[in-house]
């Protein structure tokens, strides 16, 4: 089944039960504690927060999620994209648990001929919170054995916002890959057999005092309760169309066949370079959502993140083999896999091309002199019989040439050296430290932007440092 058709089928099932279509909200928010939109919620938080009245009771969308978070799995798991499409159906006080339970239920098992995705239901394990024996039985009551429902605390299956506000337990459903894939025992035992496909979140209680994902208290029960889901569209495609990971589906296969031509080199040969293939594919597409939703690449917040991604993809390119610039026929394809859902990548699609041409032109030329002067430090290294490039090399690379931290480390990984890791930090630290003094000193008065700053200064020794910011805790969990 073609992922489109997943899209539709899953809209089309919630719209017969009664709910009303919703488009997908931007990837970026008016709020500045969001980095990107990055669950199928997000727009709806004010409803249930209760601080405006939803003009329906039960909504369904198909939403565009960016999560940085996922980076680093990008290409090594099967199933973490950074820019993805969460389904998901919602009730604002209005139905509750039992529904929630059977409609996802009955969507993934009913059989292709009666809409749903027709799962083999022998295959799909539950998760439930540790004391919701409720959403157990109901889960028993539909056909689920004792033995594939496994109990979870709160850091897997407990929601909240992170803030007192609604809270509750979650229950989610898996798709057992088989033995091949892994080991007996779950999701608990094994995320990469049993695959994540939903998460049901039940909004019942009011959370208390308490900081992070698994330390705070529980409250009464809400006077009104709501359902909030979320389903991978690319994972269920994955499982659907029998291939190996989210990278291979029918909208992103595509992009790895482009970066074959593009490159020379051939998919499914060697691991380091699959992986390279699937980030390319991967980073392409988010590139090209978050430069549709009005980001452009820069130095701190947003911007960087994207600049990061459009980089990876030419490093990568490079990488496996590419010798002339390559994002301009990236992008085209993934406009023409995304269009007929997002057809904002069409009627863009120039700017959104000169966006990520012109950082390709940018970021080339400071490899080419980037390369030089690291290919100088590793070579004066390696002479002495060292093993570690000195934080200032490291320091003068990114303040210099631009090259963040973790480019530097691969680069100095595939050369077979370590970097000064602390010793770069402390550079940037006192790098830091002197723009402040100075801002301090200038007193500008802008917005406070500082906060960006200080992320994009950690981002660029961690780039998962972004999501301090987007706090994942506002997502499901
Ligand atoms: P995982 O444990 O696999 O990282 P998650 O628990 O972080 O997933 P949720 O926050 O519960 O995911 O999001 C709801 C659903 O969105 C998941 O069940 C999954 O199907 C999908 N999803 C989450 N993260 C990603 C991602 N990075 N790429 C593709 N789909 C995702
Ligand atoms: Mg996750
Ligand atoms: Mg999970
Ligand atoms: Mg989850």
């Amino acid at each position: 089944m073609q992922t489109h058709e997943i899209r539709r089928r899953f809209l089309d099932h919630f719209v017969r039960a009664g709910h009303t279509e919703v488009g997908s909200a931007s990837l970026i928010l008016a709020d500045p504690n969001l980095l990107f939109v990055n669950a199928g919620m997000v727009q709806f938080v004010p409803y249930f927060l209760g601080q405006q009245t939803p003009p329906y009771a039960t909504a369904t969308s198909v939403q565009k999620c960016v999560r940085t978070l996922d980076i680093e799995n990008v290409g090594i798991t099967t199933r973490h994209n950074t820019f993805f499409q969460m389904a998901g159906n919602f009730s604002f006080g209005d139905y509750f648990k039992r529904e929630a339970i059977k409609l996802a239920w009955t969507l993934l098992t009913d059989s292709v001929e009666d809409g749903g995705y027709g799962f083999d239901p022998e295959r799909l394990w539950v998760t439930v919170y540790l004391d919701d024996d409720e959403a157990e039985r109901m889960w028993l009551e539909l056909g689920v054995p004792t033995d594939r429902i496994q109990r979870r605390g709160m850091a897997d299956n407990y929601w909240s916002m992170g803030i007192p506000g609604p809270c509750g337990p979650c229950s989610e459903i898996y798709y057992d890959r088989g033995p091949e894939y892994g080991v007996e025992g779950g999701p608990e035992a094994d995320e990469d057999r049993y695959i994540e496909i939903w998460n049901l979140v039940f909004m019942q209680n009011e959370r208390g005092a308490g900081i992070g994902k698994d330390n705070f208290e529980i409250l009464g029960p809400l006077p009104k309760q709501n359902i909030d889901t979320g389903m991978g569209v690319e994972r269920v495609a994955f499982l659907l169309q029998g291939v190996d990971n989210v990278y291979e589906t029918d909208l992103m296969r595509p992009i790895i066949d482009k970066a074959q031509e593009l490159t020379g080199r051939s998919y499914g040969v060697e691991h380091t370079d699959d992986v390279r293939f699937r980030v390319i594919a991967d980073h392409a597409r988010t590139a090209a959502m978050l430069i549709a939703d009005g980001v452009n690449p820069g130095n701190d917040g947003r911007g960087y993140v994207l600049r990061r991604l459009l980089r990876r993809i030419v490093r990568s390119a490079r990488l496996l083999g590419a010798e002339k610039p390559v994002m301009a026929e990236l992008i085209k394809v993934v406009t023409d896999l995304m269009a007929p859902s997002y057809p904002e990548l069409a009627t863009d699609f120039s700017r959104i091309e000169t966006v990520s041409v012109g950082e390709e032109t940018a970021f080339l030329k400071t490899l080419n002199t980037g390369e030089t002067l690291f290919d100088n430090a590793a070579t004066a290294v390696k002479s002495k019989g060292g093993k570690q490039i000195t934080g200032s090399d490291a320091f003068a690379l990114h303040d210099t040439y631009g090259f963040p931290i973790d480019l530097t480390l691969e680069m100095a990984a595939e050369a077979g050296l370590s970097v000064d890791e602390d010793g770069f930090r402390s550079l940037m630290a006192e790098q830091r430290k002197r723009a402040k003094d100075d801002a301090q000193a200038r007193k500008h008065a802008h917005a406070d932007l500082t906060v960006y700053k200080e992320l994009v200064d950690r981002g660029a020794t961690e780039f998962t440092g972004f999501d301090e910011l987007t706090s994942e805790a506002t997502v499901l969990a």
